[in-house]
């Protein structure tokens, strides 16, 4: 099995619940990184948002494709994360190709996923982002307005859910600011690059 020990790149997971502003965040770190790092882009069974690209944002699939290929071995790890039938998933390929080119992979995946990615790849660097509040988050998921209220409900009860596991995470981090937010981020990443040769 591929080990983050031995291939040149590191894995970073990133969770938190939704609408906590992972993906806003994420957007701008990547652009101003310290480290080569890279999004591991995963599949979903969910339809695609206005905007949202498929092969960038995710490999938008059918629950066929999804079922096939989770028959076939492809997936680091998958999970229905909100229930409901709606699959996401890491697929090996997203992964082992970038770790093996020395880059840093950054998954951004659910609590579950991240537990089960941990198993395989122990030195992880495992990053919980975090809303201000619950009230702070539920704003946020509404002003988004890409959910029903039923997916928004689900959404918020994951949340309670994942925000008691923040602690089984390496680092925290609070997004009450993204600038500020980017920047902890951007420093967690030079500190762990900085352990690595010392
Ligand atoms: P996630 O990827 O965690 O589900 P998003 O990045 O989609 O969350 O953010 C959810 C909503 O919150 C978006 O409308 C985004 O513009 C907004 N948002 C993100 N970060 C902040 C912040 N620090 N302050 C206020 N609004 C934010
Ligand atoms: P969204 O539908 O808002 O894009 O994502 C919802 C949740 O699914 C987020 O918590 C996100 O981290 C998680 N997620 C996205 N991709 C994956 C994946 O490949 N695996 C797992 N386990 N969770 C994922």
């Amino acid at each position: 099995m591929t080990n983050a020990t031995t291939s040149r790149g590191r894995l970073v997971i990133v969770s938190g619940p939704s609408g906590a502003g992972k993906t806003t965040v994420l957007k701008q770190l990547y652009q101003c990184a310290p480290v080569p790092l890279v999004p591991s882009v995963s599949a979903t069974t969910r339809a695609p948002r206005p905007g949202e690209v498929d092969g960038v944002d995710y490999h938008f699939l059918s629950e066929e494709e999804f079922a096939q290929r989770r028959r076939r071995g492809d997936f680091l790890e998958c999970v229905q994360v909100f229930g409901g039938g709606v699959w996401y998933g890491t697929l090996d390929e997203a992964v082992t190709p970038g770790l093996e080119q020395g880059k840093w992979v950054l998954l951004e995946i659910d609590v579950q996923g991240a537990l089960s990615v941990v198993e395989h790849y122990p030195d992880a660097i495992t990053i919980f982002v975090r809303p201000s509040s619950l009230e702070e988050l539920e704003r946020r998921l509404r002003g988004r307005q890409t959910e029903s209220e039923a997916a928004i409900q689900r959404r918020l009860e994951q949340a309670r859910n994942e925000l008691a596991q923040a602690h089984r995470y390496r680092f925290q981090v609070m997004n009450d600011d993204v600038e500020r937010a980017v920047a902890e981020l951007s420093s967690i990443l030079k500190n762990v690059e900085a352990e690595r040769h010392d």
